[in-house]
């Protein structure tokens, strides 16, 4: 057996790879007790090789991991060994080894590995490199064995070996692709006259390394842009190519795209009309061994395809060209039901990631996958809009310049000139047909404090800032000269308070500044100047903290850094996907200044489940979103991501959710959220002052903010600015979260209450101003009392984490039910005149009602949003729900995408949470007569009331995730429609009761009610 598994590669041609007597072993088929060293795939899409078996020994202890080997003849060997190195963070992120080879118990030789950091790019980390060394061998069997260095557990990432390799030839150094099954291709030129051209080859990977360029010529494969013997070696008509070995642009675990063109240089924008070629793969360099064949004919330079990681008659069938895919998506979308509601939107942009260079692809292939895009009811992609787009219903496009130039990495030292020249030659092929929107960059955050610690420009105008434009006294800053003011980092948070706030806040003020720059040349440059946006990651969903990435949205809208927001509804990790809404209510609540438009990116790949994205979809519509864009949908012939290509349940959610958006855009695009009567402040300050310490005040916000949501209960955000400037006078209650408040805000809001306000009070809330020092300016003024908070965990991960907390105690809550106690809690004083909502076990105040002058204060005492989540996910986790009974089936009638799905097969999220949380938050609500617009007869349903001139929408999204067959929505518009429609049911009858317009319809997942004036 031991011999029969060992692959001894015995590799004849061509002479460039492995040399003939090169042994070759396979890691993962070491003998091994798989406890200490396991067999098993490499899990980063960052790291090569993913997919593909390998040795790994980060768990389990000490243990070796043998092999016998053959040696054919005696002599010295290089035995070289492919493993995972890392980089210089900590001792047990890397996983050193020794290999030893041993004749019976005699070591003859051993090698060392990973026990530094990699001579060569030491910072790329997810990666394997080729190390070796020496041993003088006997002829006949060695053995290889395997064990480990300290630390004998490392980090989860490393210890991971591929195979070894032993040579004789001191010049050979191994490359992985030597050893994989080979790939050939020869290519052909037909007899439609063409000037001499080459084979460019761009290879594209399924992951990392990403990138690979080849040229294909008389010279045979040469893994270069263009052969180097130029013009000499090119095809000419009825020529071909020799046979030529790619196996090395082949990821043996995920294949590979090839685009692969006829060229006369390499450009990218230059290409030629047509192409007729025939293109033979083959598993030897032979016509007998030919697996598949492509012939490519007519205009259009190229043609793609996608190979399997192992070419050979089994999977010939996995090898496709474009034509092929595009085939199988046309026949998919003519089986689709047709969707028999709403329309395809005009109106309002629906974009889909998709993008077919006309150089490249042949226009009939182009037409026919835009034809698949505009059943599925989409109308704004990546390419310029041309007649052929036009043609397929298509106006919609957009483009992303990336102009991105600065020195040292600063951005207050944009290279101007640089970024005005690109933008103008960029902005060149749109100047008959503008974009419908620039996106400047992608995920951008602002530099680390550390950046501006080490940065003499920031410094300088760090000083300036602080002085003449914030106009902050010296004193304050706790330096004696302006000389002596410079940005901090965390490290002087304590020690200097004053200039760590401003260097956090200075984070945002340079990457603003150079956001502005790019937005005004953009607009220079672009006709009509389009909006200009840059996609911020969801940091404020991540780690519920706008100081992660540096995005102060507050800060940046108001100060027309852009002129559109745009961020991702990714919710990685996060409690529920139902938090994406929260990130879009922020930025609503920050591009009200100047009233921008929001856009988002509908995440619909990454096994998001089609439920689950157009409940998403929907809380964007609900809270003003005017422009969608899905990512990533492919054709997966034209890149990597992972996408929803082919993906019938997602083609027939997708088809309803665009219908959806169409049927409603007359009501919808010209409407608008109208203002809410409940406001969450939003403190920066304290995300400044908890980023890297604890993420559960934010966690806190987020899920109390939930907890109104699933009550039908819509909420503004308000920055500390706006409280300071008098935006709280038209709210009735006022959610108020974080241990920091900006001083100037406190005022305001205490006078609001006295006037009549509600307050609802969090745990620890307001016990320090912006400096972080000690402040109670609302006890003082509202007449609380409150001892200091006392933490008891803290957490700093995504939401879904959160069922790692462990309850630190219960809390029962006056009406019924009780609630767990998590991260901080903060005793409570109470007068007699107070009402007691809400007590420990110990029979500790932990939560009351405090009447102050005309209005009310709800102190809290504790984090009833994190018992609220954190119940939901256990609930979730553990108890599911039951499948469903053969005579009730939860039925979604939607196409089928999701008949028959029970909740936790149909999503993400939880969708059982508790009701004594939420009724304890929702007290305030209560007490302030808050007016509902929509008031629905089912909790956790989503809903929003827009309105504009022609007629108002109520968004519905069944965040319950169990189809209601009778939902009563009951409608304040305040005046009465002349006709009632939902975009799912059509007409439907409505009465008028007790001031509220009010129907009944159906819900399965999501739909819109439509209200004519
Ligand atoms: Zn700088």
């Amino acid at each position: 057996m031991m011999w029969s598994l060992l692959r001894v590669a015995l590799l004849a041609l061509p002479a460039a790879v492995a040399p003939a007597e090169t042994i070759f072993v396979q890691a993962e088929e070491f003998e091994c007790d798989s406890r200490t060293w396991i067999a098993r795939e490499q899990n980063s899409p960052y790291a090569p090789d993913s997919g593909v078996k390998h040795l790994w020994g980060a768990t389990g202890g000490q243990g070796a991991a043998r092999r016998t080997v053959q040696v054919p003849a005696a002599g010295r060997y290089r035995v070289w060994v492919r493993h995972t190195v890392m980089d210089r963070r900590g001792p047990t992120s890397r996983g050193a080894f020794l290999v030893r080879v041993l004749q019976g118990q005699t070591v003859l030789a051993e090698g060392r590995f990973d026990e530094q950091p990699p001579a060569q790019d030491p910072a790329r980390v997810h990666r394997y490199d080729w190390n070796h060394f020496t041993a003088d061998l006997p002829a006949g069997p060695v053995t290889l064995e395997l064990s480990k260095l300290p630390p004998l557990i490392c980090s989860g990432y490393t210890r991971y070996v591929d195979c070894l390799a032993l040579t004789t030839d001191d010049r050979y150094v191994p490359h992985e692709s030597d050893f994989q099954p080979k790939v050939w291709l020869r290519v052909k030129l037909g007899p439609a006259q063409t000037t001499p051209i080459y084979i460019h080859c761009f290879a594209d990977h399924f992951r990392a390394p990403w990138y690979q360029h080849a040229s294909l010529s008389k010279s045979g494969f040469e893994p270069r842009v263009a052969p180097a013997r130029g013009k000499a070696v090119y095809l000419s008509a009825g020529e071909a190519t020799p046979w030529c070995d790619i196996t090395s642009l082949i990821h043996e675990d995920r294949g590979a795209r090839l685009e692969l063109r006829g060229a006369e240089k390499y450009s990218y924008e230059e290409w030629l009309p047509s192409l007729d070629a025939t293109f033979e793969f083959a598993t030897a360099p032979d016509e007998a061994a030919v697996v598949k064949w492509f012939a490519r004919q007519g205009p259009g330079a190229g043609l793609v395809v996608v190979t399997p990681g192992v070419l050979n008659s089994r999977t010939a069938d996995q090898l496709k060209s474009d034509a092929d895919y595009c085939a199988q998506n046309q026949a998919l979308a003519g089986s689709l039901p047709p969707v028999t509601f709403g329309r395809r939107p005009e109106r309002f942009p629906f974009f889909l990631s998709i993008g077919l260079r006309p150089g490249l692809f042949a226009p009939d292939l182009r037409l026919a996958e835009y034809g698949v895009a505009a059943r599925l009811g989409f109308n704004g992609g990546y390419d310029p809009v041309d007649p052929l787009l036009t043609s397929a219903g298509f106006r919609y496009t957009r483009t992303g310049p990336s102009v991105w130039f600065m020195d040292h990495g600063c951005y207050l030292q944009p290279e101007t000139e640089r970024i005005r020249q690109q933008f103008a030659a960029k902005s060149q092929a749109w100047q008959g047909a503008p974009p419908s929107l620039v996106m400047l960059m992608d995920e951008p955050s602002a530099k680390p404090l550390e950046h501006a610690v080490g940065c003499a420009r920031c410094a300088e105008v760090f000083r300036s800032w602080l002085r003449d434009e914030r106009r902050v006294v010296l004193a304050e800053l706790g330096r004696d000269t302006w000389a002596a003011v410079a940005p901090v980092g965390t490290d002087q948070r304590d020690a200097a308070p004053a200039l760590y706030y401003w260097s956090q806040r200075f984070r945002v003020k340079a990457f603003g500044d150079f956001l502005r720059l790019q937005t005004a040349e953009a607009g220079r440059s672009y006709p009509g100047a389009p909006p200009a946006t840059v996609n911020f990651s969801d940091g404020a969903v991540y780690e519920a903290n706008l100081y992660l990435m540096g995005a102060d949205y507050f800060e940046l809208f108001r100060s027309r850094a852009l002129t559109m927001a745009w961020s991702e509804d990714w919710s990685n990790i996060a409690s529920t996907y139902q938090c994406a809404g929260y990130n879009v209510d922020l930025l609503r609540a920050a591009v009200k200044y100047h009233d921008q438009p929001v856009g988002m990116y509908l995440i619909t790949s990454y096994g998001r489940t089609p439920l689950d994205v157009k409940l998403k979809a929907y809380s964007s519509l609900g809270r003003g979103v005017s422009v969608l864009h899905s990512f990533a949908y492919g054709p997966h012939y034209t890149n990597h991501e992972p996408n929803w290509y082919l993906n019938r349940p997602m083609y027939a959610a997708m088809s309803e959710l665009t219908r959806e958006v169409g049927g409603a855009e007359d009501l919808l695009v010209p409407a608008r959220r109208v203002p809410a009567q409940v406001a969450f402040l939003y403190s920066t300050t304290s995300d400044i002052w908890t980023t890297g310490v604890t993420d559960l005040y934010g966690f806190d916000r987020m899920h109390s903010y939930l907890a109104l949501l699933h009550a039908q209960v819509p909420v503004d955000f308000l920055s500390e600015d706006d409280v300071a400037e008098g935006r709280l006078q038209p709210y009735r209650a006022l959610y108020l979260f974080g241990p920091n408040l900006l001083g100037r805000a406190a005022g305001p809001i205490a006078d609001w209450v006295r006037a009549g306000g509600v307050l609802y009070l969090a745990g620890g809330a307001a016990v320090a101003d912006e400096y972080n020092r000690p402040a109670r300016p609302l006890d003082d003024r509202l007449s609380l009392k409150r001892g200091e908070p006392r933490t008891q965990q803290t957490f700093q991960a995504a939401g879904r984490y959160l069922t790692q907390l462990k309850s630190q105690g219960r809390v029962a809550i006056d009406g019924g039910g009780s609630a767990d106690l998590y991260g901080a809690w903060q005793p409570i004083m109470v007068q007699p005149s107070d009402t007691v909502t809400a007590r420990g076990a110990d029979g500790q105040v932990m939560a009351a009602r405090v009447v102050s002058g005309r209005g009310k204060v709800f102190v809290c005492g504790f984090a009833p949003g994190l018992s609220y989540i954190h119940q939901a996910l256990e609930r979730r986790d553990a108890q599911g729900s039951p499948a469903p009974a053969a005579d009730n089936p939860l039925q979604f009638d939607t196409q089928g995408s999701f008949a028959n799905l029970r909740p936790q097969d149909a999503s993400y999220n939880p969708w059982e949470y508790p009701q004594a949380e939420r009724e304890l938050l929702l007290a305030p609500v209560r007490e302030a007569a808050v007016v509902k617009p929509v008031t629905l007869s089912h909790p956790l349903v989503e809903t929003f009331y827009l309105s504009g001139p022609p007629g108002a929408v109520v968004t519905l999204a069944n965040y319950a995730l169990k189809p209601i067959a009778n939902l009563e929505v009951a409608i304040r518009c305040g005046k009465q429609p002349v006709r009632v429609a939902s975009v799912r049911r059509g007409e439907l009858p409505w009465k008028l009761d007790g001031g509220a317009i009010v129907v009944r319809l159906p819900l399965t997942d999501t739909d819109v009610v439509k209200l004519y004036w």
